[in-house]
């Protein structure tokens, strides 16, 4: 359903940034997938995504931490495909700590990627989209970006900014086939929340199995995780012709964490 079309996909060497990048492929989209991490390995995910779906895969490694790296990034992809017409912001990163002890450094780190670096991208994207009276923004905010949790005060902070971007980019761009949607996982498997198993067992005084009991499925009235394949097959559905009314959202995958 997406055949031809070219996609990037921010933060896809791991996690819900490589489910997207899987579904998007699969359904037939050029990729360029971004992150950090062991270039071999990267290559391996680049090779094996472009041998699966056969559809052609570039990996850019520029760090979104700054607007000039994103630009790189969005540059990189016009050059090599001629277009972008999915973008997904999904890099991210965490650090839970309560307010008086949360880092400065932190705090302005969180902001940079998890919400500045949405803005820059797709800043870069949406004239071009506009003119072509197709494209999808897709942005991966998180249940935190509906509801707060104690001890993540920048993620919950840039996460609500981040669902208030994406519907005013979402009213600009209503009339010219160009939709921007949020995606709110709540707890999925992935190496950030495997990270944060040991800080929330810091902040909280307990045990690691108790933090995943207690903490994280805590708030998941299924109590299971979500997966990064349902994440991806959500944002290829948004991503597809079926999507075109749907906009302006913020879609909880949260086992109905946000229904509380
Ligand atoms: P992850 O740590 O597995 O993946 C993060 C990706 O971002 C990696 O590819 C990493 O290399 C990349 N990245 C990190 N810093 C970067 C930088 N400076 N520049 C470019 N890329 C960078 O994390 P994940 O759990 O897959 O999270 C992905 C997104 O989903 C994040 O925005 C996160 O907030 C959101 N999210 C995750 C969950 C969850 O439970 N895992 C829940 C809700 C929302």
């Amino acid at each position: 359903a997406l055949v031809g079309k070219v996609a990037v996909v921010t933060g896809s060497t791991s996690g819900i940034g490589l489910g997207v990048a899987r579904a998007l492929a699969k359904a037939g989209a050029r990729l360029v997938i971004n992150g950090l991490g062991e270039a071999k390995e990267i290559d391996k995910t680049r090779r094996r995504l472009a041998e699966q779906f056969r559809v052609d895969v570039r990996y850019d490694n520029s760090n979104l931490m700054e607007s000039a790296g994103v630009a790189r990034l969005i540059d990189g992809a016009v050059n090599a495909f001629g277009q972008v017409d999915i973008l997904v912001n999904n890099a991210g990163i965490q650090h839970v700590a309560p307010v008086e002890e949360f880092p400065g450094d932190k705090w302005d780190a969180i902001l940079a990627l998890n919400l500045s670096a949405a803005f820059h991208a797709t800043r870069l994207v949406l004239g071009a989209m506009k003119e072509n009276g197709y494209g999808r923004i897709i942005n991966i905010a998180s249940a935190h970006g509906l509801v707060a949790s104690p001890f993540k005060a920048a993620y919950v902070a840039a996460k609500h900014g981040l669902i208030g971007f994406t519907k005013t980019v979402a009213l600009e761009a209503a009339e010219f086939g160009v939709t921007a949607n949020a995606i709110c996982p709540g707890y999925v498997w992935t190496p950030l929340v495997e990270r944060q198993i040991d800080e929330q067992a810091a902040a909280h005084g307990i045990p690691r199995d108790q933090v995943v009991r207690d903490v994280l499925l805590a708030q998941q009235p299924n109590k299971r995780f979500a997966t990064v394949e349902e994440i991806g097959a959500l944002a290829a559905f948004l991503a597809s012709a079926n999507g075109a009314s749907i906009t302006g959202t913020a879609l909880p995958v949260d086992g109905g964490w946000t229904a509380h």
